[in-house]
């Protein structure tokens, strides 16, 4: 790996080794909520986490922040997982914030004692309009003084399950006239009566975000907890909440903050996501157009690619939108070193060798990867009739069309160089038929003079009686608009492209009869392409990764 210059995160580690920390005392985590599946900013924190841990040799947890029983489900926690290895990194442990419920209680019960938490018994509106402005302190709570005893009593009658959701909820007994609105006796606790994906209905009490994850880092003994810039005015409740227990024999984690990444002509927000899953616009959370690391392997996607494309953009300290163009120039570039070559005809024109014995037929080699000498060649058959693209014929043409035109020649990728005679229209003028001579002697590779004769312009083909069908699947942006959830007074909904997703037939040459859901070619002249996961033997289905060539380049 080329050694960068350490980012602004690497630099905070790098003084605190210089300050005192043990090298062994680095432990990093990456922290979903399991309420949707991982996207490609996603992917910016899996890098950056599992990156330090390999850099440092240190410890990474995956911890699944699970506080929200409304919005969690076990399918989710299995597609992250599965997400996060398939990107190639492995965790030290696997955490649930459910697991330390228990824990938290027991410390929240201290903070009640300590008088440092209360209950509060007024209705979340009430709650609200007492916060304040920025500018003008809030109200106190005319239950922040209750007794530690009463208060003790109302919050185990609340974990038991004695109240209904909203009547009462824990509050930290903090601030009301703290410059910082998250100050203000923030929620610690609200009652639920929801099964949890993994206590069921051991609880009825839940933990808010802001009291679960600094503890959990710190029973995790994580160094460095790193998060997005939305959280930086959290770090003075997440500060606040560890002063409250920390052992001064125990690592104190620190929360630092990076910028969220968003990526060009899609929305990066699970809940989003989940909206267009729900609405049908796709066909699931994989489905090859989601910005999603499943929809993106669906794709067919490299985890090397998406890799790449987060090393490149690096972390950031300020919020901006990454141009999708550049994620798809990460997998041309891997493809182009990894797919083998084959040649795939989508919108096909007949074209007949006149002057090659009908019922004959050869196998010509062809190289599989002139990038990889090592990938091969294969065989693939020439015979009296062929598909050519529609758009690589005309009757006239001027000098720039370097393809197939009446009296002009081509030659036939791994084949021969055939010139263009005569063309056969239907009724309505479409050209049906070409009619073409090949020269025997011109067979790519044969080593004849007329093998080496160059003419402009090499064309991809496959023999008609040799070919098989299949459904290839070719994609558009999913939004029309390159930020379609920066607008102010428009739902990112309504920039949903409704022409997304365009399927046609493509003709195959025979050696791709055996390929299997995920394997990734090019076609040549086409683009990347991958087997699908609908594909069967019978009815294959191929994905277009990517153009071979930036088409919005403009
Ligand atoms: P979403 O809005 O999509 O639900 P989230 O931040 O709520 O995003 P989490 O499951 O909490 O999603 O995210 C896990 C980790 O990934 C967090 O540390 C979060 O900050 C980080 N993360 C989420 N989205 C991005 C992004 N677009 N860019 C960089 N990091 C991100
Ligand atoms: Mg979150
Ligand atoms: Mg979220």
């Amino acid at each position: 790996e080329e050694e960068r210059s350490l980012n602004f995160i690497e630099h905070i580690v790098e003084d605190d080794l210089k300050d005192g920390y043990a090298k062994k005392d680095l432990r990093f985590r990456f922290p979903p909520e399991p309420n949707g599946y991982l996207h490609i900013g996603h992917a910016s924190s899996i890098c950056l986490n599992f990156g330090l841990g390999l850099r440092y040799k240190a410890p990474v947890n995956l911890r699944f922040d699970d506080t929200n029983p409304a919005k969690e489900e076990r399918e989710y926690v299995e597609a992250i997982k599965a997400d996060v290895e398939w990107l190639g990194y492995s965790w030290d442990t696997e955490c649930y914030a459910s697991d330390y419920f228990e824990q938290l209680y027991n410390w929240a019960v201290e903070l009640i004692k300590k008088g440092k938490a209360y209950v509060d018994s007024q209705t979340s509106e009430e709650i609200a309009d007492q916060k304040g402005t920025p500018t003008e302190a809030g109200k106190e709570s005319p239950f922040r003084n209750r007794s530690v005893e009463e208060n003790l009593n109302l919050f185990e009658a609340m974990k038991n399950g004695e109240f209904k959701e909203g009547e009462h909820v824990l509050r930290a007994k903090i601030d009301m006239g703290s410059s910082n609105m998250l100050m203000r006796d923030p929620i610690m606790y609200r009652i639920l009566h929801k099964a949890h994906h993994r206590t069921n209905t051991d609880w009825c009490i839940y933990p808010m975000y802001d009291w679960t994850h600094g503890e959990s880092d710190y029973i995790e003994q994580v160094s460095h907890s790193l998060c997005t810039l939305e959280f930086l005015p959290h770090r003075e409740l997440y500060d606040w909440f560890l002063d409250q227990l920390v052992d001064s024999k125990k690592l104190r984690p620190k929360q630092r903050e990076f910028a969220r990444r968003n990526l060009s002509h899609t929305v990066v927000s699970k809940r989003k996501l989940l909206k267009l899953v729900e609405n049908g616009n796709v066909s699931g959370w994989d489905d090859p157009r989601m910005p999603t690391i499943s929809g993106l392997r669906r794709r067919g996607y490299t985890p090397e690619s998406i890799r790449n494309f987060a090393d490149t953009i690096g972390i950031a300290k300020r919020e901006n939108v990454v141009d999708v163009s550049l994620l798809e120039f990460h997998v041309r570039e891997h493809l182009n070193k990894i797919a083998p070559r084959v040649m795939v005809v989508l919108n096909p024109l007949k074209v007949v060798i006149t002057n090659y014995t009908e019922g004959d037929e050869e196998w010509l080699d062809a190289e599989n990867n002139p990038e990889d000498p090592s990938a091969g060649s294969r065989k693939v058959p020439f015979s009296r009739e062929l598909y050519i693209e529609k758009e690589d014929f005309r009757e006239e043409a001027n000098r720039k069309f370097f393809r197939l035109k009446l009296g002009g020649e081509v030659r036939l990728k791994n084949g021969y160089i055939i010139k263009a005679e005569s063309c056969t229209k239907d009724e309505e003028g479409n050209i049906v038929e070409v009619q073409c001579t090949y020269d025997p002697k011109s067979r790519s590779g044969s080593g004849t003079e007329e093998s080496l004769r160059k003419v402009k312009g090499t064309l991809h083909w496959v023999s008609i009686p040799h070919a098989t069908a299949a459904e290839v699947r070719l994609y558009d942006r999913l939004f029309n608009d390159p930020t379609p959830d920066g607008h102010k007074d428009k739902d990112f909904m309504e920039f949903v492209n409704p022409n997304s997703l365009q399927k046609v037939t493509g003709f195959l040459e025979p050696s791709l009869k055996d390929a299997e859901p995920g394997d990734r070619f090019q076609f040549q002249r086409l683009g990347y392409f991958n087997v699908d996961s609908d594909s069967s033997s019978e009815n294959m289905v191929f994905n277009r990764t990517v153009t071979l060539r930036d088409t919005w380049a403009k």
